[in-house]
């Protein structure tokens, strides 16, 4: 079966919006609902392994109302950016470690592992396709969402013999309206994201349709995220529904939870370990408990808090919230050291600054 690699076909979209249409649509375009002309495609079964590569005009699909993903959640996914380079040229942050968790939420998930050449190629070969839609702005990019799906006309319970495999994309600004403001977060008293030997470190659909009904709960409480807690104790700080965790204390050092199998092992968290520690500072990846979050922040031991992700970038969180406690972090506003990683993040990504650890890939 298919051991060499398909080579992509590109069937250019007839139908592509204009550039002046397109114009419009990339300079203010919220978040994930502004998509390009085109979409990767490819397919996998057991008998001819990965097959029929192609570069394609974005189109709805038409599936089986049996197919396995509709009824098991056989389903993965991953989220990258393409960022537009001063010179006008463009560029990838780490597509590498985003093929490599692809990978790794594929076994989780008892699905095909992709070739980390075949994930790369396919989502160059779109933005290459799409690289007008790249918007300029500060804080816009070209948000990259390649996923796989179970497509089996089958309704037994059993890992799917055939997947589609495909990539979107959709030019996007910031995450929160807010901007740099920070965001308040929901201790849910009620809810769990993953325990052990869960999906957690896996990047999943089921994930996220579980977490929605926690946020919704964060929502009511008017707060703007959730952070979940582990599922014994409930106790440790694990993650948000879509963003890892850091806290920053009065001796400028930081911690974050660990990574132990529950939460996702967020690319934007490595990346800030290390830019945290090129900088001198010292970062921990311990337990931290919400009673001892609490007497930090209320001791003014723990100066800054923020989240961080592909979508999010580094946004601050200035409060915590649980049904019977309240409290502010630092001065409830954004902190130096957040804007400091923040900065440090963003210039690599954007290519105003070296990149001494080749993070980047220029298309
Ligand atoms: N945790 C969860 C649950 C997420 O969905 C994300 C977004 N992918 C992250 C953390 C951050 O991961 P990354 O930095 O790779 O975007």
């Amino acid at each position: 079966m298919g051991d060499t690699p398909p080579q992509f076909t590109f069937e250019p979209n007839a139908n592509a919006v204009s550039a002046a249409e397109r114009a419009g649509l990339i300079a203010d375009p919220g978040f994930g609902r502004v998509f390009t002309d085109h979409m990767a495609v490819v397919r996998y079964s057991d008998a001819k392994g990965w097959y029929d590569a192609r570069i394609t005009a974005r189109a709805p699909l038409q599936m089986d109302p049996a197919s396995s993903v509709l009824h098991y959640a056989q389903e993965i996914f991953e989220g990258l950016k393409a960022y537009r380079l001063p010179d006008g040229g463009a560029q990838l942050f780490r597509p590498e470690a985003n093929a490599r968790r692809f990978r790794h939420s594929a076994r989780r998930l008892a699905m095909p592992e992709m070739p980390e050449s075949l994930f790369i190629e396919s989502i160059e070969r779109l933005v290459e396709a799409d690289r007008a839609w790249i918007p300029q702005a500060d804080g816009a990019a070209l948000y990259l969402r390649p996923f796989m799906i179970a497509s089996e006309v089958f309704l037994g319970v059993k890992p799917s013999s055939d997947y589609l495999y495909m990539v979107i994309a959709s030019a996007v600004g910031a995450y929160f309206k807010g901007g740099a403001k920070a965001i308040s977060l929901w201790a849910t008293p009620t809810y769990s994201r993953a325990g052990p030997g869960g999906t957690g470190d896996a990047k999943c659909g089921g994930n996220y349709a579980s977490s929605l009904i926690a946020q919704a709960e964060a929502t009511r409480n008017g707060c703007d995220q959730v952070v979940f807690l582990d599922t014994k104790e409930h106790r440790w700080v694990e993650e948000l529904g879509g963003m890892n965790i850091f806290f920053v204390f009065e001796d400028g050092s930081l911690l974050t939870p660990p990574l132990g199998g529950t939460i996702l092992p967020g690319i934007t968290r490595d990346s800030l370990v290390a830019l945290a520690r090129a900088e001198g500072l010292t970062v921990r990846e311990e337990l931290y408990g919400i009673d001892q979050w609490r007497a930090d922040a209320e001791s003014g031991r723990l100066r800054e808090c923020f989240a961080c992700g592909t979508a999010a970038v580094v946004t601050p969180i200035g409060q915590l919230k649980g049904p019977d406690f309240g409290f502010v972090i630092g001065n409830g506003g954004p902190g130096m050291v957040t804007g400091k990683l923040h900065d440090a993040l963003v210039s690599i990504q954007r290519g105003t600054a070296p990149d001494p650890h080749g993070w980047s890939r220029r298309l």
